[in-house]
């Protein structure tokens, strides 16, 4: 689902963030990149959802080129991909309710659905009895978990994670990796960032390296490889 050949990324101000990226993903996947800060870890998943173009190299993710893929087919491809971030990226004055309901209402969904489809996914983070609140008034790892219910909506078949848990602390964070675990035993891909350790080294996947814009360790079931 996700191929990345020979990627190249190069920013306006002549930093080299990847460096000749060779790199298979396959549907159903859950997926740990780590490395150092500064690595090229972001860039890499940005690529993913057209965030950033490369510079040289193919990046195919469910069968589009998005190398070549047109302005106008961006929404069709984010569409299918949920994207989560360290912090949040709620909208402070809509309610848990209306920051996830705003994902679907962009594509015309009818309200019925609407409202069948948020409270599903509401129930699958399992946050149903916050539906009302707005971000100020829930935890860190309530926000997450609505961020997260945002991003899976639409049925995407791949969910993007750049440091989830980074702002969380290690109960709320175990949270959380229930919670994708959980998406990804539905047959969602999951990549995720992370400088955790602990989680890398408990929940053995797969784990992609990133050092200096190159794959320096790509193993199955691997760990975090690098002092906590
Ligand atoms: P990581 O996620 O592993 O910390 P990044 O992909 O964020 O690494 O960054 C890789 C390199 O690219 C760093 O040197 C960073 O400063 C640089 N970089 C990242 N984003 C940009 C940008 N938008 N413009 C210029 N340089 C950037």
């Amino acid at each position: 689902m996700i191929e990345m050949q020979s990627v190249y990324k190069t920013y306006p101000n002549g930093v080299t963030a990847l460096n000749g990226i060779d790199v298979h993903i396959a549907q159903g996947e859950f997926v740990y990149v780590v490395g150092p800060s500064g690595a090229g870890k972001s860039t890499f998943t940005r690529l993913m959802f057209r965030e950033e173009k490369p510079t040289k190299g193919t990046v195919l993710v469910n069968d589009m080129n998005l190398s070549k893929l047109k302005e106008r087919k961006i929404p069709k491809l984010r569409r299918q991909i949920g994207v989560v971030y360290q912090d949040f990226r709620l909208l402070p004055r809509l309610s848990v309710y209306e920051n996830i309901a705003f994902a679907l209402e962009v594509i015309e969904e009818s309200p019925k659905n609407i409202r069948k489809r948020v409270m599903d996914v509401l129930d699958q983070v399992r946050l149903k009895n916050k539906a009302r609140f707005i971000p100020d008034e829930l935890s860190g790892g309530e926000q997450q978990r609505v961020s997260i219910a945002r991003a899976i909506v639409n049925h995407p078949k791949l969910l993007i994670a750049d440091e989830p848990t980074g702002n969380l602390d290690p109960e709320t964070s175990w949270e959380i990796m229930s919670i994708l675990e959980e998406i990804n035993a539905s047959g969602t891909t999951v990549v995720m960032a992370t400088h955790s350790k602990d989680i890398v080294d408990k929940m053995r996947k797969r784990v992609i390296a990133i050092e200096d814009g190159l794959v320096a360790r790509d193993e199955h079931r691997g760990d975090y490889g690098y002092e906590a």
